[in-house]
């Protein structure tokens, strides 16, 4: 595995060329992100490289020298959303011939994408894929100066690409909150999923880089901090996930340490007992199902089964009562019957999640579930998702009245004029009149509840 990693001396020498590209410091860059949050921290780690480059930070393209266009390939959604901004800066090339324009992320790694990118958007200067943002002073400064466009593109398969660079700059766009990505890339080849195409084989840090990062959030007083992979429990570094999870929260101070995405094959009873035991770490679980029917599983290449599954679920509810459980649905997978889909509806209910993402499946060119006959119509997705929806209500807010009366530690993200909003460890979201100070914890009793939102006063404030 020692040949993903890229040497120390080919980082420097990529942040030695960072240095050189703006002495003033003067230039601004625009980072546009779409989709999931391994992009949003790599938008950060590009944010970093762009600050060592002499790049401050802007939300407005108008402003920009350099405008950064993050994309997501998830699903056809996310990539018109992209594209459609993306379409937006002709204007702004034609006023400013010098702003570099570069798209990176999920689309980038897929040639048909790239090569329509190219034709349509003829000002967008440069391309890179999810493994070349370590490039990027390499990168903008070969834009600066040829007056050529430019594709960075692994030239080894879907399978066997994907890199690990240690040492990059990040600049956060928390004080509070932060992302450590600790697994890149997936190797399970879910029959409707893009990710192992456009992310690369599945690797891993080595878990002392994992930890001093975190012991620097720690240190720095960050307070809500969240390890991320594809599959960020199928980590395998130089120690195990649970042992990894164990030490990352066992610092010295109090603060939420997250995890996501976990895959089901991957949820031992070992994980279980380091939630449950070690207080730092968050009273959450994101556990994707997809679909409750078990020969919608196989045909999804999700190397679980729904007895399984329901298995793990309840196991975790039980050994951490009040645990917040989420979880992944797919509608219409195609081929998916009606009795299928209310294995799903019926899953629901039985594990009783506090929360559930519903995707309508959409169909990833190269991806086997696309070439599947009996694609399920939009309409009926659409019926699909709106009758989970309503289920899910119902559950989540009889789950939430719980709460009413009960008092919560809840990490402060906003405050203004006694109005505050933050996270508690099951990251509920809650709404509280009181006057803690952004990034602090606060004890809040709960006075009403909604299906997403609860709402309350911080205890000191009566
Ligand atoms: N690795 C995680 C897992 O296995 O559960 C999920 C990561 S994926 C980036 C996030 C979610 O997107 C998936 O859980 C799935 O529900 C959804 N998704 C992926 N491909 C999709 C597709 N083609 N159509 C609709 N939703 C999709
Ligand atoms: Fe996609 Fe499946 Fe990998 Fe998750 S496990 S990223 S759904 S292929």
């Amino acid at each position: 595995m020692s040949d993903i990693f890229i040497s120390r001396e080919a980082v420097e020498n990529q942040l030695n060329i960072a240095s050189g590209l703006n002495k003033g410091g003067d230039k601004k860059v625009c980072i546009l992100t779409f989709g999931c949050q391994q992009n949003e921290a790599d938008s950060e780690l590009l944010s970093g490289i762009c600050e060592r480059a002499g790049y401050g930070e802007t939300d407005n393209p108008k402003d920009a020298d350099l405008i950064l266009i993050n994309t997501c390939a998830i699903r056809e959604h996310a990539e018109l959303k992209a594209l459609s901004r993306t379409g937006q800066f002709k204007k702004l090339k034609e006023q400013n011939k010098d702003l570099l324009i570069g798209v990176c992320g999920c689309m980038a790694e897929q040639k048909e994408r790239r090569d329509a990118l190219m034709k349509s958007y003829p000002y967008v200067d440069f391309v890179f894929g999810t493994d070349r943002l370590y490039m990027l002073p390499e990168i903008i400064r070969n834009a600066k100066s040829a007056k050529k466009r430019s594709i960075y593109i692994s030239d080894l398969p879907h399978n066997e690409f994907g890199v690990i660079a240690e040492g990059l700059p990040i600049r956060r766009n928390s004080n509070h909150k932060a992302k450590v990505s600790i697994m890149y890339g997936c190797d399970n080849f879910c029959t409707y999923c893009v990710v192992p195409y456009v992310r690369g084989r599945e690797r891993s840090r080595e878990s002392c880089n994992i930890l001093s990062e975190v012991k620097a959030l720690v240190d720095g007083g960050y307070k809500d901090i969240m390890l991320l992979g594809q599959n960020v429990n199928s980590y395998k570094g130089d120690i195990s996930f649970p042992e990894l999870l164990k030490r990352a929260g066992s610092m010295d101070g109090e603060y939420f340490l997250r995890f996501m995405t976990s895959h089901p094959k991957d949820a031992s009873d070992e994980l279980f007992e380091v939630i449950r035991d070690v207080p730092n770490v968050a009273k959450q679980f994101h556990l994707p199902v997809q679909s409750g029917n078990n020969r919608v599983l196989s045909a999804m290449n999700r190397r679980y089964t729904r007895e399984k599954y329901l298995e793990k679920a309840l196991k975790i509810k039980s050994l951490v009562p009040g645990i917040t459980m989420t979880t992944d649905i797919i509608c219409g997978f195609p081929t998916e019957t009606e009795e299928e889909f209310l294995e799903t509806v019926d899953i629901i209910k039985q594990v009783e999640f506090d929360m559930i993402f519903t995707f309508l499946y959409s169909p990833r060119p190269g991806t086997p579930a696309a070439k599947m006959e009996d694609q399920i119509p939009h309409e009926e997705k659409v019926r699909r998702f709106e009758l989970l929806s309503s289920v899910q209500n119902d559950i989540a807010d009889k789950l939430n009245e719980k709460y009413i009366g009960k008092t919560v530690r809840v990490l402060c993200d906003s405050s203004e004029h006694g109005e505050c909003s933050g996270r508690t460890s099951g990251n509920k979201i809650v709404n509280f009149e009181g006057k803690a100070m952004v990034g602090t914890f606060a004890d809040v009793e709960i006075t009403s509840a909604g299906a997403y939102i609860l709402k309350g006063k911080e205890k000191d404030e009566k």
